[in-house]
């Protein structure tokens, strides 16, 4: 399956920002590998106003194309992996 992330994380510039589903809510949000920062939106990334991952215990799941493409990820530069 398709992987998708948006660039590099603006807390720790080294990991990258992996896109997940949260299954409560749908939400589409960038995940980063490295620091766990989360951003729910491309607004959040370059104000660099992430939330703690760790602290939200709900599930995620791997975001499809389809999925992405309904939220406020569609118009932003995503990366495949
Ligand atoms: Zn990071």
């Amino acid at each position: 399956m398709t992987q998708f992330h948006a660039g590099n994380c603006p807390s720790c510039h080294n990991g990258r920002l992996f896109l997940f589903r949260e299954s409560d809510t749908g939400d589409v949000y960038g995940h980063c590998e490295e620091c766990e920062q989360g951003y729910r939106s491309p607004g959040d990334i370059e104000s660099n106003s992430g939330f703690l991952t760790l602290l939200n215990d709900s599930d995620a799941e791997w975001a499809t194309e389809d999925e992405i493409s309904r939220t406020v990820w569609a118009n932003y530069q995503l990366f495949e992996t």
